[in-house]
């Protein structure tokens, strides 16, 4: 019996569990917060995740550990190494952590990004305005997720104010200024590498957010091959340069004809949870398959399928499963404004079918504006 360690224990390791089980895996999990939703399903250790009288004992009976946050402290990820297998490699983590470091990383593989620039003071992110031009956002460069840490300039009057509101964190977490990239789509690479090198990856996805939050992902995104091809020719090269083992995601802005990199998570993704239902193997199970240096499945699609993030609050969950093709996922976390509390697929065989199951399920939970813009594009798609 092989008991896999997870440091965190949010929805990611929740659903690693569910797809875990019918493997024979066990789980340990690690989380500061003794109601991380995750314990529900496994073993819980209430403790920081750089306490190392905490991580001592969470190795205890674990055989190999990996993480279902990007940001675990390097130390930690680094002891634990020394310790017991860990995957991914912990300098994916490091550079991942660190947006200038991977930016510079995407730059050296030959994959293009917006232009950008490290900020340390007020007169440095004046000369990076001047460099970079308008609009641009300053975010910081570690410890962001979800759009958090992050400042839009507009005009030259907005530079005292972005560093009024972020120049308080650079001496902590660093800053950069990244040109704002007029994208006309978000796409993302969700992909698997094995021990052997062996590289899988699902259809590519498109996404739509709402203040920096991921609302929806839609697979296969409606793309032409060489978009296709182009993707995943850099998530391969990134996999390869870090060595990786595991599933991680490479978010791309689509712009005019160009993939930029905007940033790569270590880690399954969110952009990835229609792989549970919607593809052969989904994330989850590749991701713990890879570890373990099993096979990996295969990522090929079940028709189209459409992700749906609930935040807040969980919507009406017996209107929803009247909807054909629609499963649920309840994370069992509290309600609490803007936080992700569980999600929706949706699956169909045609785009026109998919279409038609969004506005029914938009108008059963009066999710309409949250749907239409997945419809449009389906729609569109499809003609
Ligand atoms: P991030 O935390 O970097 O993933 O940013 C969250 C969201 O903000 C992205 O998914 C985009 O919608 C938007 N965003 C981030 N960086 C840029 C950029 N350089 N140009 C335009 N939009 C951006």
């Amino acid at each position: 019996m092989t008991t896999v360690g997870i440091l965190g224990g949010g929805q990611l390791a929740r659903m690693l569990v569910l797809a875990g089980a019918p493997l024979g895996l066990r789980f340990k999990l690690l989380d500061p917060a003794a109601d991380a939703c995750a314990g529900q399903l496994a073993p819980l250790a209430v403790g920081a995740w750089d306490a190392a009288e905490a991580l001592r004992s969470f190795v205890e009976g674990v055989d190999i550990a990996t993480f279902d946050f990007e940001n675990v402290p390097a130390p930690a990820a680094q002891w634990l190494a020394a310790t017991l297998p860990v995957f991914p490699p912990p300098q994916a983590l490091a550079v991942s952590q660190d947006r200038l470091s991977e930016k510079n990383r995407f730059r050296e593989l030959g994959i293009p990004v917006a232009p950008f620039a490290a900020v340390d003071s007020l007169d440095g992110l004046r000369a990076a305005v001047a460099a970079i031009g308008l609009p641009a956002i300053l975010k910081t460069r570690r410890l962001g997720y979800d759009g958090k840490g992050q400042f839009r300039l507009r005009t030259l009057e907005d530079v005292d104010a972005a560093w009024a509101a972020l120049g308080p964190q650079a001496p902590a977490v660093g800053l950069i200024l990244e040109g704002f990239v007029a994208f006309q789509r978000e796409l993302s690479v969700v992909a698997a590498r094995g021990k052997g090198g062996e590289f899988r990856a699902w259809p590519l996805t498109r996404n739509w957010h709402v203040d920096g939050v991921l609302s929806a992902s839609l697979a296969p995104a409606p793309v032409n091959p060489s978009t296709r091809e182009k993707a995943l020719a850099y998530a391969k090269a990134l996999a390869e340069s870090l060595d990786y083992v595991g599933v991680f995601a490479l978010e791309l802005f689509e712009c005019d004809d160009e993939l930029l990199a905007n940033e790569m998570a270590p880690r399954v993704h969110n952009s990835g949870h229609w792989t549970i239902e919607g593809s052969q193997v989904s994330q989850f199970e590749n991701h713990l398959r890879a570890g373990l240096g099993l096979p990996l499945g295969s990522t090929a699609m079940r028709g189209h399928a459409c992700m749906l993030n609930w935040l807040g609050t969980m919507p009406d969950r017996a209107a929803a499963l009247a909807v054909p093709g629609l499963r649920w996922h309840d994370y069992g976390k509290q309600p609490r404004p803007g936080r992700k509390v569980g999600h929706a697929t949706v699956c169909a065989d045609s785009p026109a079918e998919l279409a038609a199951r969004l506005e029914q399920l938009g108008s059963a939970l009066d999710r309409q504006a949250q749907v239409a813009p997945v419809v449009a594009c389906l729609l569109q798609g499809s003609r």
